[in-house]
């Protein structure tokens, strides 16, 4: 994907960037490939692909979710790795307060050169895992939604993202083909977190890559014993 055809891409969805927005990625693009010469950040490094599968694709869940696009609206990013989804979210809804976390160091260290250089505010940078900072009371049930890209499995996601939702938020599930199995395999782990299934949308990516969004509501209080110690929910899922 062109940066011409991201630009026309997200118009078609009504989400229109103006010229600073359209730099931003620019200089985002470059510090990714930059760094990543000396930095495990991704895989993915050509232009087209970075566009499509990093930066478009962390903006579908804003077509879905249209409250993000418009409101002063919490989001916590689980496992952000270099940023996604959650920095292109706030690059194109700048009035979005994110908060990214990753256990790895060297990529929070990237993602503090990124939101310096783009000069991008309300953005807190976390290092930890999921586990720990899911206990922390300032942390714990404080977000209106909250997201995780290829982080883990939905049963062992549910755990690392539901205790920061506040009541009446909202988990953002981005997954590829195999959402549906893993929904049901997760479905007792949501349940027992605070969670309850609302919809989900499936779509494809203009390359013709399946996607789905699926979509929780936080309907109760997590109990305090969850997240469970650090490594744990990802070998002893809820089921
Ligand atoms: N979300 C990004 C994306 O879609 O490109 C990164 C995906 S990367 C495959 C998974 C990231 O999750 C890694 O950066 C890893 O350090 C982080 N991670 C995995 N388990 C975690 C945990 N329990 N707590 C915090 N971060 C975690």
């Amino acid at each position: 994907m062109t940066v011409e055809a991201f630009v026309a891409a997200l118009k078609k969805a009504g989400i229109l960037l103006t010229e600073t927005q359209v730099k931003q990625f620019h200089q985002y693009y470059e510090l990714l490939v930059e760094t990543n010469e000396h930095v495990n950040l991704t895989a993915i490094t050509e232009q087209h692909e970075v566009y499509l599968k990093h930066f478009f694709d962390s903006l579908t869940v804003a077509q879905y979710v249209t409250s993000l696009q418009t409101t002063n609206q919490t989001l916590i990013d689980v496992g952000t790795g270099a940023g996604f989804p959650a920095l292109p979210l706030k690059i194109a809804f700048p009035q979005l307060r994110v908060t990214l976390v990753d256990a790895l160091q060297k990529r929070v260290r990237f993602l503090k050169t990124v939101v310096e250089a783009l000069g991008l505010d309300h953005v807190t940078i976390v290092h930890g895992r999921a586990e720990d900072i899911g206990q922390e009371q300032r942390f714990r049930e404080q977000f209106d939604y909250a997201t995780a890209r290829a982080v883990a499995r939905t049963s062992v996601l549910a755990e690392y993202t539901l205790p920061f939702v506040k009541i009446g938020g909202q988990l953002l599930v981005m997954k590829g083909a195999n959402a549906q199995q893993e929904l049901g395999d997760g479905e007792k782990a949501l349940h027992t977190l605070g969670g309850r299934f609302k919809e989900a949308f499936d779509f494809q990516l203009p390359n013709g890559d399946k996607r789905f969004i699926q979509i929780i509501d936080k309907v109760q209080k997590t109990p305090k014993k969850y997240p469970r110690q650090a490594g744990t929910p990802n070998k002893k899922p809820i089921q």
